[in-house]
């Protein structure tokens, strides 16, 4: 407790959430001049035909490999990105790194086309030139448009009216991919989904979660996911599902027909190094 006027106030002080807060406003402050510094690492992770096994992409996740702090992950400092808005240049370094890498990763291995997926903020596509930016960095790195995935959540997308729309057709009609990622934690449905150009759905890991063997199957889960994939496949659109955990995840996800999985089963995200290597070996059915 420290008395906050001599008088009748106190407040209750908590050194942990004042570190806590520092050191938020700290990574706040330093962010710009870290992606300068060139202080940011893409690690990536596997997007897997599920009945195939076949890798048929890879998500590109960033992390701050801060001097003092270590290793931090996307959750530490995305949300202050897009705060203060930050997250615009580096979101431009994302996608250049990304595209450059899979354009490597596409000459290495010329028959079997690599996707690459980007995640998206919502500022990158209200406050800035998306497209100008995805076109430079397409003619820069040599990677054809079809090779690209942008992700974007619900929320980024919805209500989307005039100018974000404007670019994501825009995007869409350049041949790059649109995926949904985090599908069904938001308020978005498929009806509104589909006059969109998106052609991928990345269900959330949480109707995932209810396909493990060790839970007593809810059939509900199941029915409603199952539905979802052919709602989804007559709109034309594929479905990954997110954190796939374990093999009999995998059998039942590709058994009711969703297109890809991605999870900690098929790879944790790596670095582009052991992508390349598994792309060599494959991973396992
Ligand atoms: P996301 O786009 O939904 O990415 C998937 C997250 O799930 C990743 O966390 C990944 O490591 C984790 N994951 C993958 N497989 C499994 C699994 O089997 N089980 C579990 N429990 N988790 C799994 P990560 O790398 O910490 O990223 C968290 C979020 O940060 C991402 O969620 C995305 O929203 C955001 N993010 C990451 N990189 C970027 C970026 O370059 N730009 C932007 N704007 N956001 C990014
Ligand atoms: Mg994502
Ligand atoms: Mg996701
Ligand atoms: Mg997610």
């Amino acid at each position: 407790w420290a008395k906050a006027d001599g008088k009748a106030r106190w407040t209750l002080f908590d050194p942990e959430r004042n570190a806590h807060r520092m050191t938020r406003q700290a990574l706040s402050s330093t962010l710009r001049p870290a992606v300068e510094r060139g202080e940011f690492v893409l690690q990536y992770q596997p997007l897997v035909g599920l009945v195939d096994g076949v890798v048929r992409g890879v998500e590109a996740l960033v992390r701050w490999r801060h001097p003092q702090l270590g290793m931090l992950p996307p959750n530490r400092f995305i949300g202050l990105a897009e705060e203060t808005g930050a997250i615009v240049p580096l979101g431009r370094w994302v996608l250049g790194t990304a595209c450059r890498q899979a354009r490597l990763w596409q000459l290495a291995h010329p028959a079997e086309p690599i996707v690459v997926s980007v995640n998206v903020a919502v500022r990158q596509v209200w406050d800035s030139d998306l497209v100008s930016d995805v076109a430079a960095i397409l003619a820069e790195t040599g990677l054809p448009p079809r090779l690209l995935q942008l992700e974007l959540t619900e929320s980024a997308v919805m209500g989307s009216a005039g100018r974000p729309l404007q670019q994501l057709r825009q995007l869409s009609d350049m041949g790059v991919a649109i995926a949904i990622d985090d599908f069904g934690t938001g308020y978005s449905n498929l009806a509104y989904l589909s006059r969109l150009p998106v052609s991928t759905l990345k269900l959330d890991g949480s109707f995932v979660r209810g396909f493990r063997a060790e839970e007593p199957p809810n059939p509900a889960d199941e029915t409603i996911v199952e539905a979802l994939v052919q709602l989804a496949h007559r709109l034309g659109i594929t479905v990954t599902a997110e954190c796939v955990e374990s093999a009999e995840q995998a059998e039942r996800l590709g058994r009711i027909g969703c297109d890809t999985g991605q999870g900690w089963f098929y790879s944790r995200p790596v670095p582009a190094d052991s992508i390349s290597s598994l792309l060599t070996t494959g991973v396992r059915p």
